[in-house]
């Protein structure tokens, strides 16, 4: 499989360490707008796959390299400063995505490629994509809060004194302030959180609940506030994914896709089924009545900054 990551910064270099070592990809292609950086971030990874896998690595400076991807990966563009949030790169980010898309479509085998976005504010970086690339809704699937869910869950490890392999928590919504817990639906060995808590004489009170939503949400911002940015989380998020995708293992994963017509469309994170195709199925989760309102809220959020563009 020959897979293109667009974008080799901080999460770009970190895509394809991930990507690197799960040994899916035969071959991994390297564009950047700073080709110097591009360069040396080939050779640099080029070494390290004498280490572990047999995967030819190289830098591109014409989009034409990229015929033959089937997976596309665009991890370019701003990030979020100390104090910014992932809104405030709309503007920036939407110029770097149209540049991106129709340059990547012109070389791509469209019945096949599947993209995938990184870059933020993502919700409606996927849905600009969807709208410029034409893809089938199901092969445009930003990684959205699979993130921010396996934060959650190290979080709920951490607290219950369980394995994260034990645990289903899903964040959905906006990759963005608004994201949702859907604490509705949390469950520990397919057991509801509350009667494990019971079981486990563990006490998980509201004021503790919003703790942990504080954290989860607030987690990028404190990584950015003493890293300078993310990256080895998203790293090890796009290649679950691309595990998921290539290996058709149809796993359940909160990827954000565009879901709706018309003005109704919006690109926001729900649980779906991953394979082969991409997106195969949504899915809709038990929601609180505070949850399903705050998840129609965040969807108004990201169509209305959609609409800004
Ligand atoms: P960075 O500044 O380190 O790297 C960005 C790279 O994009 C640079 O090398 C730059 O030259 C390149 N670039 C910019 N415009 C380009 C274009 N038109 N064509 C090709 N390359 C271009 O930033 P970063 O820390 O790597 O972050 C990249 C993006 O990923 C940001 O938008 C950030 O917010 C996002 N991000 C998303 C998640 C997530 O969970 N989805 C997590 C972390 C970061």
């Amino acid at each position: 499989m020959k897979i293109a990551i667009i974008g080799v910064g901080s999460v770009g270099s970190a895509v394809a360490t991930a990507v690197k070592n799960t040994g899916l990809a035969h071959e991994i292609v390297l564009f950047d707008r700073d080709g110097v950086r591009a360069r040396a971030a080939a050779e640099d990874l080029g070494h390290a796959t004498a280490f572990s896998y047999d995967i030819k690595i190289t830098a591109v400076s014409t989009y034409r390299a990229m015929r033959g991807c089937e997976i596309v990966i665009i991890a370019a563009g701003a990030n979020q400063k100390p104090g910014e949030t992932r809104t405030d790169l709309l503007h920036k980010n939407a110029m770097v995505i149209s540049d991106i898309v129709p340059r990547v479509m012109a070389n791509v085998d469209t019945k096949k490629v599947k993209i995938i976005v990184v870059t933020n504010p993502l919700d409606v970086m996927v849905m600009l994509t969807q709208k410029l690339s034409r893809l089938p809704v199901s092969r445009v699937i930003g990684t959205g809060t699979m993130l921010d869910s396996a934060r959650l869950k190290i979080i709920l490890s951490r607290q219950l004194g369980v394995s994260t392999r034990s645990i289903n928590s899903y964040v959905l919504g906006e990759h963005g302030d608004s994201s949702v817990i859907n604490w509705e639906s949390v469950s520990v060995g397919g057991i509801t959180l509350d009667d494990f808590c019971k079981q486990a004489k563990i006490a998980l009170p509201a004021t503790t609940r919003k703790t942990i939503e504080h954290r989860v949400r607030n987690a990028a911002y404190e990584i950015i506030q003493g890293r300078g940015a993310t990256w080895d989380g998203i790293g090890a998020a796009v290649a679950d994914l691309l595990h998921a995708i290539i290996n058709d293992e149809k796993r359940i994963l909160t990827t954000s896709i565009v879901d709706g017509n018309g003005k109704d469309a919006v690109a926001m994170s729900m649980p779906r089924i991953v394979g082969e195709n991409g997106v195969i199925m949504n899915l809709r989760t038990k929601l609180s009545k505070t949850e399903s309102a705050d998840l129609r809220k965040s969807a108004k959020i990201i169509r209305r900054n959609f609409d800004l563009l």
